[in-house]
């Protein structure tokens, strides 16, 4: 059976008996048909969610093999339920790109899913809309205010930093001109189109505490500059009310149930390698409120997802994570230790041991933090008994609880080893976390620090444009804000091709860019797209609906 066809095969509960497990009444919830509800924020309890214990996942550098961290993530958080622990899993909305692309949804696989698999893949309860459709808001106000005559604010067009966005691989959009058609048809500029799930708008969802706050951050916006070199911010359009009026559902996390029926909540997803990465704020305190443990998820590996998720999330949200799980599977080990694509399901031990310099890397990074590891080797079919003991018998040489994870077969009953692991773990965890940077470092220091901490990089170089990015960012009083960096996820390092455990590099900064709303810098390492295309055979193709609605083709 494929994916879909494993959630189609369960029954879901309806979503009040979901919600009934963990307190919460059927007038509580909003429903958005039988499986989803969204959440209210009053739901929240500070008090109880610093009680509660976060665990986070990741994972060794990803491969074109896949490594599996939703699946982990899913798997997991329905084992911790078999040992009788209250725990939810808290993820990420997927993104259209993607599931019409070439990875596919993003709701976990095989045994270990998140279900209405095909509504939380397709277009869930309409946060992704009203996130597109209040950047584009901003965007009309910006060229509304450039083609008005008395209340112009002097905005220079070829400075407007902020695009429209759009949730679909469409390359075309990447770069276009908007404007044109004479007089009445605005100022013809150049501009784009963002990836709903790399926008500012989707980092701000995930970044803020309350209405409040995410009014306020969208106020904070920075736009372009006039024509006296002065910046603009989106305040000065009196945009924020407008925009935050249209997220007053997309606020509040979204409730539904994994396929062993066990709570899970879904909500914000920015990619992880031009964003934060990881779902909001608000879901993950929503998650520490109503459960003794949260297994949550941060995007590739944890050189991007999990060095935001402490640098940036846990630091802004006072969140500690008492244990971090990083997903390794034998096939991604093969192909770091050399092995060509076509070949990682044949049995090889000498490729499988010159790959794990790249598991150790990740270790250490973690470590880094403060935060105890466990390795989940997240199990495929191909793997041997002869491979899973090498892999096993690295990790207890070195110290690292690993356990076989095999929720993708077996659901939660799979995942029951790595669960008991995780639990002692997070008990045994000093809570003495320690992010990488100080707020108060120089911006080239904390580049500095992350490169060399977590990447393994031996320094970092700025291009002549990033250095005078760099006094504008003085300029504007913003050097003291974290840091949220671009780079490809193929690589510890800067350079997709170099796979393994790189050694002897550099970083090379191209350019910043400023997400003051959502309150980070963006330096960014090579060519980072927000706005991706479709690949060669699309899997878009393979979707399809017969007349009955059954709906075939996702994964
Ligand atoms: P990530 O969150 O790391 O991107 P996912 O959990 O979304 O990875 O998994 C990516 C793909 O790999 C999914 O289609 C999933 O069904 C598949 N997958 C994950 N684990 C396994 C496994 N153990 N065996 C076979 N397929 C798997
Ligand atoms: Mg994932």
């Amino acid at each position: 059976m494929n994916d879909l066809q494993i959630a189609n095969s369960v029954t879901p509960l309806p979503i009040q008996q979901i919600a009934a497990k963990i307190g919460i009444s059927s007038d509580q919830l909003d429903f958005y048909g039988k499986y989803k509800a969204k959440l209210p924020l009053d739901l929240i309890d500070e008090q109880k969610l610093k009680q509660s214990k976060l665990i986070l996942v990741t994972a060794i550098t990803p491969t074109p093999a896949g490594e599996g961290k939703t699946t982990v993530t899913i798997g997991l958080n329905d084992g911790l339920n078999r040992i009788g622990k209250a725990s939810l899993a808290v993820i990420r909305e997927p993104s259209l790109g993607p599931v019409f692309g070439i990875k596919g949804g993003a709701a976990g696989g095989g045994w270990s899913q998140v279900i209405p698999m095909e509504d939380i893949n397709l277009h869930f309860t309409g946060d992704f809309h009203a996130i597109e459709k209040a950047n584009n808001l901003l965007s009309a106000l910006i060229d509304n205010n450039i083609q008005s005559k008395s209340r112009n604010l002097g905005i220079d067009p070829r400075t407007v930093l902020w695009k429209r966005a759009m949730d679909m691989n469409d390359r075309a959009l990447r770069a276009t001109i908007v404007g044109l058609g004479g007089k009445n048809g605005g100022m013809p500029r150049e501009t784009g189109f963002n990836i709903t799930a790399a926008s500012e708008v989707m980092a701000i969802l995930c970044m803020s505490k309350n209405l409040e706050d995410l009014k306020a951050r969208f106020a904070k916006i920075y736009i372009g500059d006039r024509f006296d070199g002065m910046p603009v911010f989106a305040s000065e359009l009196n945009a924020h009310g407008a925009m935050a009026t249209l997220m007053k559902e997309a606020i509040k996390p979204n409730l539904v149930q994994t396929l062993g029926q066990n709570p899970a909540i879904i909500h914000g997803g920015p990619f992880a390698n031009i964003a934060q990465g990881t779902n909001s704020i608000l879901a993950t305190k929503m998650g520490l409120s109503l459960g003794d443990y949260v297994v949550t998820e941060a995007g590739f590996g944890s050189d991007l997802g999990a060095e935001k998720f402490f640098n940036i999330k846990s630091r802004a949200a006072g969140l500690s994570p008492r244990a971090v799980v990083i997903v390794a599977t034998i096939r991604a080990l093969k192909y770091h230790g050399g092995k060509p694509l076509k070949e990682l399901t044949s049995e090889d031990l000498s490729a499988l041991g010159k790959g794990l310099p790249n598991l150790q890397r990740h270790v250490d990074s973690i470590r880094s933090f403060g935060v105890p590891v466990v390795v989940a080797v997240n199990v495929f079919s191909s793997d041997t008994d002869a491979e899973k003991k090498l892999l096993l018998n690295y990790c207890q040489t070195q110290g690292i609880p690993a356990a076989l994870s095999e929720g993708w077969a077996k659901g939660g009953e799979g995942c029951m080893n790595l669960a008991d692991l995780v639990v002692k773990a997070a008990d045994d965890c000093k809570q003495d976390f320690k992010p990488t940077y100080d707020l108060e470092d120089e911006v080239t220091e904390k580049i500095r620090k992350v490169a060399q901490t977590i990447y393994g990089a031996d320094g970092v170089e700025y291009s002549t444009v990033a250095k005078s990015q760099l006094k504008k960012i003085e300029k504007l009083g913003m050097s003291k804000l974290p840091i949220c960096m671009a780079k490809t996820q193929k690589s510890l390092s800067d350079n997709e091709k170099l796979i393994g455990r790189p050694m002897g590099f550099t970083i090379t900064i191209r350019e910043f860019e400023i997400a003051a709303g959502a309150g980070f810098l963006i330096p960014i390492a090579g060519e980072i797209l927000r706005m991706p295309g479709l690949p060669e055979v699309p899997s878009a193709e393979t979707v399809d609906i017969d007349e009955n609605g059954v709906i075939s083709g996702l994964f």
